[in-house]
């Protein structure tokens, strides 16, 4: 089994202990990254999360968005102001977040894939990366679907939280309306 970093790919060499083929993947967090996250801590952690290219958006333990970066800003066509001390599912316009009893609480949460990577991500400390996850997005009275893959990553009290693939279903692409326009 190998270890790869979850944030930068970075590959950290064999598993100690174990007898897994290579092609087996366990994700860590390589040195480089944790001096880095470390470091920026200190400094400024909106420049650092400026630096990157991907939308990431930094949430507490409930996935109550606590910062954002300039890509996740123009990937969901909003400013700061709209999105911090909020729930995800409220930020992400996720159609289930609509329901009464909110994000985080409608019977769809326990399946959402996003709160369960953060979760478990807060809670172990282990990244989860390259998660496919579903967003059943509602814009006006429209529905569409929109095929996200994250990684996360834990960072202090909080989860880094980065959107590395943005795509539309198809077939539904007529009902999806600005924003999340990103891909890379
Ligand atoms: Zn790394």
């Amino acid at each position: 089994m190998r270890r790869v970093c979850a944030w930068c790919r970075t590959d950290m060499g064999r598993a100690e202990g174990n007898k897994l083929p290579d092609s087996e993947i366990s994700h860590g967090i390589c040195p480089a990254c944790v001096d880095n996250f470390a470091f920026q801590q200190g400094v400024s952690l909106e420049q650092f999360l400026d630096s990157l290219a991907m939308p990431v958006f930094v949430v507490d333990g409930d996935v109550i968005v606590k910062a954002v970066n300039k890509a996740g800003c123009a990937a969901l066509g909003k400013r700061p102001g709209e999105m911090l001390e909020r729930l995800g599912g409220n930020v992400f316009e996720c159609a289930h977040a609509r329901l009464p009893e909110g994000c985080g609480r409608t019977i769809h949460c326990s399946g959402c894939a996003i709160r369960r990577a953060v979760t478990k991500t807060f809670i172990t400390g282990e990244p989860q990366c390259d998660i496919p996850a579903t967003l059943t997005r509602n814009d006006a009275d429209d529905r569409s679907a929109v095929a996200l893959v994250i990684t996360t990553v834990k960072h202090g009290d909080a989860v880094l939280l980065r959107v590395d693939r943005i795509e539309p279903q198809p077939g539904q692409i007529s009902s999806l309306s600005g924003g999340l326009s990103c891909s890379r």
